[in-house]
């Protein structure tokens, strides 16, 4: 007989504790094992930072464009 629930939950999203080296569920906040609080919402501090970063080259683009022009 395979263990068909292992499966299911990690269609659910897992993820390893930086901690314990544990897996810990994705909705968790906390690690059950040693008590490490995950970062909340790293993803989108991550996707601000890639916008900033668009946005400080888009800039230096616009400055280059305008040197040559003038
Ligand atoms: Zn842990």
């Amino acid at each position: 007989m395979r263990p068909m629930r292992i499966d299911a939950e990690k269609d659910f999203g897992e993820r390893e504790c930086p901690g314990c080296a544990g897996v810990v569920e994705e909705n968790e906040n906390t690690c059950p094992i040693c008590g490490y609080e995950f970062p909340r919402e790293s993803r989108r501090r991550r996707a601000g930072r890639i916008t900033a970063m668009l946005a400080a080259l888009l800039a230096f683009l616009a400055l280059v464009l305008l040197g040559r022009l003038i």
